[in-house]
């Protein structure tokens, strides 16, 4: 079977992950410890990928549940500047799976790119005794690589998807990424990329939107409706100068009624206040006299936007 042949630099930047974790035990998929191996060590892990012409760069070295505003403020300016060679044809960015659907959906509305951008990761560390992150990365490339490609991309599994539809959906299994209602950009089999979906279309803010400190961005929130969930948190918060507050509501975006009452008081107080759902998948309606709706957006991605947005005013 002939391989998709490679084209141009694909510039692979490392930011840590359980794609570069390592555990004592090759049977442990789950006690390791994250962001041990450099990027330079997951390339050349990767025989195959000799065929290409790589750079690897390192960018940040951690679990990605701790990713926070200012690596996310390093990663975009260093992917821009990346996208700005001429040679380089396409990027890949190795990160963890906690967060990993966040920083691609940051990515998308900040940059939007015309290259390729794909995020790749793994569930089990790369001393595992079947890691998938030697496959994953192997297929990241192939699609950044691709000369149709662009836009930020999620690569796992052999599925591609976009950075608005996709989300982490499990917790243990290597499958663990989804894109909401089905909407798959592209499959890879044997190094070949499919495409059953649409590129990602471009809603990209620019990079002067991020440019202030990451640490006076906008503190944005968010908080859930559950049986019995009350309006405190939201109340604490606000007394706290919370600048935003994305609210998790069940299904169509509904709040209990003291919860809707407190987030009714922020926002009269000046908090920015959006709707979203706490379901899977599916979006919410704005409907008469209801707080602002959220669209299709979950509520880690409701939080972006609406960070961004402030961020602008
Ligand atoms: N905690 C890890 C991380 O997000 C999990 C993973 O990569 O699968 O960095």
């Amino acid at each position: 079977m002939k391989l998709q042949t490679p084209s141009g630099r694909i510039v692979v930047l490392g930011t840590g992950g359980t794609i570069a974790g390592t555990a004592a035990d090759a049977h442990d998929a789950v006690g390791y410890v994250a962001a041990q191996l450099g990027v330079e060590q997951l390339v050349s892990a990767v025989p195959a990928l000799a065929a290409f012409e790589l750079e690897a760069r390192q960018i940040a070295q951690l679990d990605s549940k701790d990713m926070d505003h200012a690596t996310w403020q390093r990663l975009a300016l260093a992917v821009d500047e990346q996208l700005r060679r001429p040679e380089v044809s396409g990027l890949v960015v190795t990160h963890g799976t906690d967060t990993l659907e966040e920083t691609a959906y940051f990515l998308h509305r900040v940059l939007a790119p015309a290259k390729p951008v794909v995020l790749t990761a793994a569930m089990r560390p790369a001393s595992a005794v079947s890691a998938d992150g030697p496959l994953n990365l192997h297929d990241a490339v192939h699609v950044a690589a691709t000369p149709e490609a662009r836009g930020v991309l999620v690569v796992l599994g052999g599925r591609v998807h976009d950075a608005t539809q996709v989300r982490k959906a499990h917790s243990y299994r290597v499958d663990a990424f989804e894109s909401a209602d089905g909407a798959l950009v592209a499959r890879v089999e044997e190094g070949r990329v499919r495409r059953v979906g649409a590129w990602p279309e471009a809603e990209a803010l620019g990079l002067a939107r991020i440019q202030r400190p990451a640490a006076q961005w906008p503190r944005v929130e968010i908080v859930l409706n559950h049986a019995g969930a009350s309006g405190r948190l939201v109340r604490l918060l606000q007394a706290d100068g919370v600048a935003g507050l994305v609210a998790a509501g069940t299904g169509n975006g509904t709040l209990s009624q003291d919860l809707e009452a407190a987030l009714r008081e922020a926002q009269a107080a000046g908090v920015a206040v959006w709707r979203s759902t706490r379901c899977d998948a599916g979006p919410v309606f704005d409907l008469p006299g209801t707080l602002p709706a959220a669209g299709a957006l979950s509520p880690v991605k409701a939080r972006i936007a609406l960070l961004l947005e402030l961020l602008g005013r």
